[in-house]
């Protein structure tokens, strides 16, 4: 049993954290919404009055932000993790970040003499809750030890990428199959429904043949076929449409620096940054469905 502070109790850490806590852990959580603080509470975690308060005591922080940005903010900031975590503590990243912006904060905590991890996750909403996610973990082999057994109250699949940042990288790559998939099944589902084919009937097709995917078996982007998919909640996330233009424009970045052409995911980073601008950004990614077949948008 650790105790453990939890940064970000958004629709992934917010399950995740109440994993920890079941458990055995003691957790306490930080989040800029009163709301999400009450949840964890709710499910027998700590509210966090401050940072300073409740990382000074902390033997692990756990933190699940959208952007870098945040990241950076919340550790290297002047009143952020760096100045008040206790020596020894572990530091564990799962938000989807820059393969750089994970290196920088880890080489700033390791110039600390703190081990530190990106651990970023898939699995979606549904394995957050489940603690079926995969983790992806970039660090040291010590930092990668230290963080295992905490990870493993929260997943399934821990896999150790490499170095710092590996675990990023691993990331970025997935999700851009993920974006590029997701653009496939809707396009298909939208053809479909042209040429008068069921919905049903193009599932329980494809499911079983050769375009089976993820976007299709779990989070099939019309309503109906997989009743826990957003599909069938009005598009509520889930994993929002920016979160998904967010790593589709890392793909991007670190794809032009590698110096490897990436035309699907290209495309895809378009077809989502198009659909965001459009007023979607808070909507599930896979309600891109209905914006590929030219119907609603919010
Ligand atoms: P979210 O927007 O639901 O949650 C983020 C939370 O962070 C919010 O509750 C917000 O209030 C909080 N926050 C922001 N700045 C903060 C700060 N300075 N201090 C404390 N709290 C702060 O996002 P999410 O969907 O939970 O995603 C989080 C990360 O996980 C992202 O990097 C995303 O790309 C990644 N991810 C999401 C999914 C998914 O299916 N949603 C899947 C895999 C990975």
């Amino acid at each position: 049993m650790s105790r453990i502070v939890f940064i970000g109790l958004g629709n992934m850490g917010l399950p995740m954290a109440a994993n920890l806590v079941r458990a055995g852990h003691v957790v306490t959580g930080l989040d800029l919404s009163g709301d999400a603080l009450a949840r964890l509470v709710e499910a027998g975690g700590r509210a966090g009055t401050s940072l300073a308060e409740a990382v000074a005591d902390a033997e692990v922080v756990v933190s699940m932000l959208p952007e870098g940005r945040h990241v950076e903010a919340v550790y290297a900031g002047e009143e952020g993790v760096f100045a008040h975590a206790p020596h020894g503590c572990l530091f564990i990243d799962s938000s989807t970040i820059h393969v750089e912006s994970a290196r920088k904060v880890a080489g700033m905590a390791a110039a600390r003499g703190f081990d530190m991890a990106d651990a970023p996750v898939s699995g979606g909403v549904g394995g957050a809750a489940a603690a079926t996610l995969t983790f992806m973990v970039g660090g040291s082999d010590t930092a990668f030890g230290r963080a295992e057994p905490i990870l493993a109250a929260m997943g399934k699949t821990i896999v150790h990428a490499g170095a710092s940042g590996a675990g990023q990288a691993a990331k970025i790559c997935n999700n851009m199959i993920l974006g590029i998939s997701m653009v496939a099944v809707c396009e298909g589902f939208a053809l479909a429904e042209k040429l008068g084919l069921d919905a049903q009937k193009l599932f329980d097709i494809a499911s079983t043949s050769s375009g089976q995917c993820w976007s299709l078996t779990t989070y099939c982007p019309v309503p109906g076929p997989v009743p826990t998919s957003p599909a069938n909640r009005g598009y509520t996330p889930g994993f929002a449409a920016a979160m998904m233009l967010k790593d589709l424009k890392l793909s991007q970045d670190v794809a032009s620096a590698a110096g490897q052409a990436t035309p699907l995911g290209a495309e895809a980073a378009q077809l989502y940054r198009l659909f965001v601008d459009q007023g979607n950004a808070g909507r599930d990614f896979s309600a891109l469905f209905e914006f590929l077949r030219g119907g609603k948008s919010a």
